[in-house]
């Protein structure tokens, strides 16, 4: 839509639903798709391809900026490539999710990829003249200003029993047990660098415990509607 400017940001703990929420908002939007999880995966990825040993804060610093990553924004199709290889189905294994708190709480890392975010999302708005950006420090540190800032929750049953379908297809007792700590964990890491569990001055918090998929992406525009001037959306 000629003129428009919309920057939509989404943070969420794992497991929140905000990566496939973000994603089929920004489709209704017709917006640009940012996932910023997948950017510290990719890195993760190419980190771990590499040899690279992740405790090594200097050198995983010194390397981030040298990642050749390659962000699609199409919420249709976000394509993840590192160096030209498709690595959306690499970036989402146990290894990396396993391991890529050890880079995000990386300060360097966390500076090159703030960078680059900003700069997607620009190119994001040049692409469709709105974007809508998930992760965790989306609305406090990447882009504070904003047009929409939504903190997406929900309770960690929730969360964990989410995490669990998704990731193995059930959420029986002993499948929820096993993701409980896994999901915990992380996201106690990443508390460490991202303030993403209770919304910031500004920020909107939508919790989707007791909502199911579109009722949460209907929240996420009803929001979307009453922040921004509508304009044909
Ligand atoms: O959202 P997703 O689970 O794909 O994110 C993967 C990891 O990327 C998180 O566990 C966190 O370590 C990191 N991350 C981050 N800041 C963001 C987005 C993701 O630190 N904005």
């Amino acid at each position: 839509m000629a003129g428009r400017h919309l920057v939509v940001a989404i943070d969420g703990p794992s497991g929140s639903g905000k990566s496939s929420v973000s994603r089929a908002v920004a489709s209704a939007l017709g917006a640009a798709y940012l996932d910023t999880g997948a950017m510290y995966r990719a890195l993760t990825w190419w980190l771990l391809e590499r040899g690279i040993e992740l405790s090594d804060r200097e050198l995983v610093g010194a390397s981030s900026v040298l990642a050749p990553l390659q962000i699609g924004l199409d919420p249709a199709r976000p394509t993840v490539e590192v160096g030209g290889v498709d690595v959306n189905d690499a970036i989402r294994t146990e290894r990396v999710t396993n391991a890529v708190s050890a880079v995000a709480t990386n300060l360097e890392v966390r500076a090159d990829m703030r960078r680059r975010q900003r700069a997607l999302i620009a190119e994001g708005l040049g692409l469709r003249g709105a974007i809508v950006a998930e992760g965790r420090d989306i609305t406090t540190v990447v882009a504070p200003d904003a047009d929409v800032r939504i903190l997406l929750t929900a309770s960690e049953s929730a969360r964990i029993a989410r995490r669990a379908r998704q990731d193995h297809g059930t959420d029986d007792a002993d499948t929820v047990a096993a993701t409980h700590s896994r999901v915990v964990g992380r996201d106690a890491l990443d508390g460490t660098v991202s303030q993403f569990t209770a919304a910031a001055d500004g920020v909107s918090t939508i919790d989707s415990s007791e909502l199911d998929f579109e009722q949460t992406v209907l929240a996420v525009l009803a929001a979307v509607a009453d922040r921004v001037v509508v304009d044909g959306f």
